[in-house]
């Protein structure tokens, strides 16, 4: 791996000659900042291509000058990839113009589209074919396609279609040495040699530059029916789970679990809501079904809710009446994230253990960082069906932030070392980026680690390609 260098003025001038006027603009503080503020970017320049040949055209150059490149696609990714806080400062390389659908066809259940385009947007789009684009966030309106493939992300529909990479057919990539190569294959099946789609998708635009994506999309569902289910803890939880996927035959579309504090949280951050059940509960459950009758639906999650009842497992139920409260129950829950930012600083995970193992990991990591921290405030909420939760831990009431936050990396290790225990995985479905590199080394399997330093060498061999995330920019 070369050491990189500054971008000098007559790299300047030719990367602003290959984008031209409308491609060149000044960084805002959303390209050079990540919203929980661990990190502060900076860029040479910020280029805004319009199309994949300049794309190409700006990672030769870069290569040949030996100037690091970050991709940035909407800026909500959450563990510091799209921000490069040290080493000569890089070109930052946004993806905000490329968002045109090339193609779509409902025939054949696939969607083309620029790497650029916001989830939502390719939602949209294929919503206009009368197709659902199941991927869904809470920063969907912003994160691009391109950002989302990157990351590898889940969303709350993940336990019915999969991740992000569950739902891309094919790819279009810039490599690190500035070729295009065209994978836009919509085929189903194809195993000629190995899969360079699985390889860049999830590695966090540290290998090559994605453009563009065949998508998978699928029928709309004709119909939802959802509940708000008041749960005694996180083992009646996964009790309700199986208890819903075998009365509806696997038709769980979402399935959250959220402590009553997170709940709380909601409740006060989004003004004029209120609890969606009569009685509160230290724990509840968001659960949607989706099928094809609604009648069908709506019996299946009732003869699901009252097993659980009659089990003791489930207290109380609110039963979406109409879209406009599945759509608030939903927004509740959504509304979590940014919720947590108004009870002062937060220390956050993002970790999946084995469904089964999800109680153990809650009740384990309440009694760590209790003990650690007396008085700090967990709030565990997040993907149960995916075994993913975002454990994440506000600071005592009246605590001072600062102080609180310089904990980070002790309560992380704290977090982790059960995650790991329970054979889970400290990084669910935000990635690595630069947050959790060193966390990455610690726990990663040493074999692993190897071959993901080789294939990185191997597919950007002058590391310019986002350097310093996932992996440390100079290598052991
Ligand atoms: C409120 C909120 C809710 C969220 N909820 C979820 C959730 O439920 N599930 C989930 O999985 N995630 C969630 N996220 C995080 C999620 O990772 C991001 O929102 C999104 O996937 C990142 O997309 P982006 O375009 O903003 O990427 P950015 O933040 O711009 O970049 C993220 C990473 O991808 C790289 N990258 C970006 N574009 C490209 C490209 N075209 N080619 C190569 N590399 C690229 C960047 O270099 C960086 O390493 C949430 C975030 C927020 C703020």
């Amino acid at each position: 791996m070369t050491m990189l260098n500054e971008a000098d003025h007559s790299l300047l001038s030719a990367l602003r000659a290959v984008v031209g006027e409308a491609g060149v603009q000044e960084p805002t503080e959303t390209h050079l900042t990540e919203r929980r503020g661990l990190f502060r970017g900076q860029a040479a320049i910020l280029l805004r291509p319009a199309m994949t040949a300049q794309v190409a055209e700006i990672v030769r150059l870069c290569a040949a000058a030996r100037v690091g490149i970050v991709p940035w696609g909407g800026g909500t990714g959450l563990v510091g990839g799209q921000v490069m806080p040290d080493g000569p400062a890089p070109v930052l390389l946004s993806l905000e113009r490329m968002r045109a659908v090339r193609a779509v066809s409902p025939e054949q259940n696939t969607l083309t589209v620029e790497a650029g385009a916001p989830v939502q947007a390719v939602q949209e789009a294929a919503a206009a074919v009368e197709r659902l684009f199941p991927l869904s966030y809470g920063s969907q309106g912003t994160a691009s396609i391109g950002g989302g493939l990157a990351v590898n992300s889940g969303g709350l529909q993940a336990i019915r279609y999969g991740v992000a990479r569950d739902l891309c057919l094919g790819l279009e990539v810039v490599t690190a040495e500035g070729e295009v190569w065209n994978g836009l294959s919509s085929l189903r099946k194809d195993n000629t040699g190995y899969d360079l789609r699985d390889l860049y998708i999830g590695s966090e635009g540290t290998l090559g530059v994605i453009t563009a994506a065949v998508l998978r999309l699928y029928p709309v569902p004709g119909a939802k029916a959802a509940a708000f289910v008041s749960v005694r803890d996180p083992a009646a939880a996964v009790d309700l789970l199986n208890r819903v996927q075998e009365a509806s035959n696997g038709a769980v579309a979402v399935f959250e679990l959220m402590s009553q504090r997170a709940v709380d949280f909601g409740l006060a951050y989004q003004s004029g809501s209120r609890l969606p059940v009569e009685t509160p509960s230290p724990w509840y459950v968001l659960c949607e079904v989706w099928g094809a009758g609604q009648e069908r639906l709506d019996a299946d999650l009732l003869a699901a809710l009252e097993g659980a009842m009659a089990g003791g497992e489930v207290s109380d139920a609110a039963i979406a009446m109409n879209e406009g409260q599945r759509a608030g129950f939903r927004g509740l829950r959504e509304a979590l994230s940014d919720a947590q930012t108004r009870q002062g600083g937060s220390i956050k995970h993002d970790i999946s253990v084995p469904i089964a193992a999800v109680p153990t990991f809650i009740r384990r990591a309440d009694e760590a960082v209790t003990r650690f921290i007396p008085g700090c405030r967990p709030v565990p909420f997040g993907h149960l069906g995916d075994g993913n939760i975002h454990y994440n831990v506000t600071q005592p009431d009246g605590a001072d932030r600062d102080g609180f936050i310089a904990q980070w990396g002790a309560v992380n290790d704290l977090v982790h070392d059960i995650v790991v225990d329970l054979g889970g995985s400290i990084s669910a479905e935000h990635g690595i980026g630069r947050l959790k590199r060193e966390s990455l080394v610690h726990y990663a399997d040493p074999v692993k680690l190897s071959l993901l330093r080789r294939l990185k060498s191997a597919l950007d061999p002058l590391g310019i390609m986002n350097p310093g995330a996932v992996l440390a920019a100079e290598g052991p």
